[in-house]
């Protein structure tokens, strides 16, 4: 098989199932991570000849990304705040929204130095490993009810060079935090059975339902063990940060204040939905 000739299988085959954005998308990235070549190699070199071990390989992944598995899991890792983040099926593949939650923290606490920070539900460990690599001599604490995503984001966490200190705990059952934190982030799950419909396939039948979803009557039953907790957990100066879901921002908002938090402030996502809360006293 040529390159050219894995191209057009590629569009072919998976012309049906998703936008063309998409299957660029897919092309660019099988021609980086499985034939380490670039678009322009590709363009200057059309007819170049693909091993057979690649082949078999890249066959592979077109018939797997047919039945919508997700191009992360096929190539085994994704990109989170230009950190390569291993993927699998025990971890929510990291989002481009829940860098932006990074970027806000960051933007508030760069300069300080020694921060003790605690992420709640950790999946593939890239809120702390992100935060890491950019906060100086942080103190960084995770926790995730999960042992098989604790060992994914430990493998991370080695991958990246960071320290983190992994604690395995169903925070729903959590009675104190350890210690006084100057932040306090999580991205917990969810999303409602109600929104299933929305939702696409190599979504919902790939990614971790634990890491997805939430009981349709009690939607923010994490935010308000966690808001709980963290009330008498949270420094002077600290905050609580949150991704949220996009249609439960009031709800959420209605019950930091209830727990006792003063200032909350809400932004969006670049798509424009409500998507991160930053609470303080
Ligand atoms: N904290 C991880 C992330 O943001 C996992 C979130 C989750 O599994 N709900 O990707």
């Amino acid at each position: 098989m040529t390159l050219l000739s894995f191209k057009q299988k590629l569009y072919a085959t998976l012309e049906s199932h998703y936008p063309t954005s998409e299957i660029d998308s897919f092309f660019k990235i099988i021609l980086e991570d499985v034939l380490n070549l670039s678009k322009i190699d590709f363009a200057l070199e059309p007819n170049k000849i693909v091993s057979d071990d690649k082949n078999t390989k890249i066959d592979q992944i077109i018939s797997r990304l047919a039945e919508h598995q997700p191009i992360q899991h096929l190539i085994g890792f994704t990109e989170f705040m230009d950190l390569k983040i291993m993927v699998n099926e025990h971890v929510l593949i990291p989002r481009p929204e829940t860098e932006e939650l990074i970027r806000w923290i960051l933007n508030d606490y760069s300069t300080a130095p020694n921060l003790d920070v605690l992420d709640i539900g950790t999946g593939s460990g890239c809120i702390p490993i992100a935060l890491s690599k950019s906060l100086n001599d942080a103190n960084i604490n995770t926790i995730d009810i999960s042992t098989k995503a604790i060992e994914t984001a430990k493998k991370n966490a080695e991958i990246n060079k960071v320290n983190i200190n992994f604690i395995h705990q169903d925070i729903l059952t959590t009675n104190q935090f350890p210690q006084q934190y100057d932040v306090i982030v999580s991205n917990p799950p969810y999303v409602r059975n109600l929104e299933k419909a929305e939702m696409q396939k190599n979504v919902l039948e790939f990614e971790p339902h634990l890491a997805l979803f939430v009981e349709d009557n009690d939607p923010v039953i994490f935010y308000k063990k966690i808001a709980e907790l963290a009330i008498s957990a949270i420094k002077p100066k600290g905050a609580l940060y949150y991704e949220i879901n996009q249609y439960l921002g009031k709800e959420t908002i209605e019950l930091l204040k209830q727990i006792g938090f003063k200032n909350i402030e809400l932004k969006k996502d670049m798509f424009g939905n409500d998507r991160m809360i930053k609470a303080t006293f």
